[in-house]
């Protein structure tokens, strides 16, 4: 077996899932991580330890090796809150033992963060018993500081061993809240893209009309408001309605009906200038703004639309058939308010209607 087999091999082992489906694999994993970062860590001291010819210090590092190795094989047998909890009782003990052996030098009361970043990224809801948590460690900090202050490190090592184990200890302390904020930020990464890409897709609904595409009446409105506020260009409005539609849904069906509807929608989408917005304003009408033209330049894209769509031919019960808009255009005059224009592009669209249809009323 090559050694990205081996590493293969053992991510799989870590990241095997809980057997119970009410926890997380997350905090598993998590706490595999930090016991087999630990068992590394008890190996190396222990070499440290065996070139010194420190056979206390060895002996106490293998010791830590064996409880760690325990723990690891635990976390596969026991439920994830007991591992979790097993392995803060531990380490506690272990850093607990370390400052006392070795003294506040090495540096390994530092731990204690990690122990508190865990403690608030583990998703168990035991708010209260996490703050008492937290005050717990505190008064464990203070208090193997005042014990450093007042009494010698019961094994006491040369300065060579207490830099070796400084910089261990920074490296194990680095490489565990490292590995911590990673492991549980990814999720709360895809969660906030996930709520944008939800956000988003709520706006959607909130805006577009479902069938066509187009935007719906309620973004319009919005649109329209500010556009007639802050007009300082011409500005052209026309409200649009597919002839004797009703005759369309009755003859071919209402599937029909909405193939239509789709096509046009499509049809203004392309045979229209770029920046002319384009609404769904009810069942078969519609409502075209064109923000930067004046009431002969909006006729002249409308009647090319009009050809348009009268040249389509759509299927119906083995014919083809096709259909025709009435247009009521309106210019904006600048100091009209909305309901007003609405109203003169609705009379112009019925002026239309009742002299024959097909056409645009401007
Ligand atoms: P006019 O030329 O006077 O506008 O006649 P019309 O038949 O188009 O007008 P009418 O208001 O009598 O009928 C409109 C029809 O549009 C009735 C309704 O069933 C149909 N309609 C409205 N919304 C939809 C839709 O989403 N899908 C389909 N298939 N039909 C729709
Ligand atoms: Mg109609
Ligand atoms: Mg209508």
């Amino acid at each position: 077996m090559d050694t990205q087999n081996i590493f293969h091999r053992l991510y799989e082992l870590v990241c095997k899932d809980t057997g119970d489906r009410n926890e997380s694999t997350k905090l598993i994993v998590v706490v595999r991580m930090l016991t087999l970062t630990m068992l590394v860590y008890s190996l190396l001291n222990s070499l440290l330890f065996l070139r010194a010819g420190h056979i206390g210090g060895m002996a106490f590092c293998q010791i830590c090796m064996v409880v760690f190795l325990a723990i690891f094989v635990m976390s596969y047998r026991q439920h994830t809150f007991a591992s979790y909890c097993i392995l803060n009782i531990v380490t506690l003990v272990w850093l607990t033992a370390n400052v006392y052996m070795f003294g506040w030098g090495i540096g390994v009361q530092t731990y204690i963060f990690v122990l508190i970043v865990f403690c608030f990224f583990a998703k168990y809801r035991h708010e209260a018993a996490k703050i008492l948590y937290v005050l717990a460690l505190l008064a464990l900090r203070m208090h193997l500081y005042f014990h450093c202050q007042h009494y010698d490190p019961a094994v006491p090592v040369t300065s060579e061993i207490n830099d070796a184990f400084q910089t261990l200890n920074s490296v194990v302390i680095f490489w565990s809240l490292a590995l911590l904020s990673y492991y549980f930020s990814t999720d709360t990464q895809a969660l906030e893209g996930k709520l944008i890409e939800y956000n988003e897709q709520l706006r959607r609904q909130a805006n577009i009309d479902p069938l066509t595409g187009l935007n719906n009446r309620r973004s319009t409105m919005e649109y329209l408001e500010t556009l007639l506020k802050n007009a300082d260009r011409q500005i052209s409005i026309c409200l649009c309605d597919i002839d004797h539609f009703k005759a369309v849904n009755d003859t071919y069906g209402h599937n029909t009906g909405d193939v239509v509807l789709k096509r046009i929608a499509e049809t203004f989408r392309t045979g229209l200038p770029q920046d002319c917005f384009v609404s769904r304003w009810g069942g078969e009408e519609f409502l075209l703004i064109f923000p930067q033209s004046n009431g002969d330049e909006a006729n002249i894209a409308l009647e090319s639309l009009r050809r348009k769509i009268k040249a389509i031919a759509f299927d119906g019960d083995g014919t083809t058939f096709s259909v025709s808009l009435t247009f009521g255009l309106v210019e904006y005059d600048f100091h009209s308010d909305i309901t007003a224009v609405l109203k003169e592009a609705d009379d112009k669209l019925y002026l239309g209607k009742e002299s024959g249809r097909d056409r645009i009323v401007f």
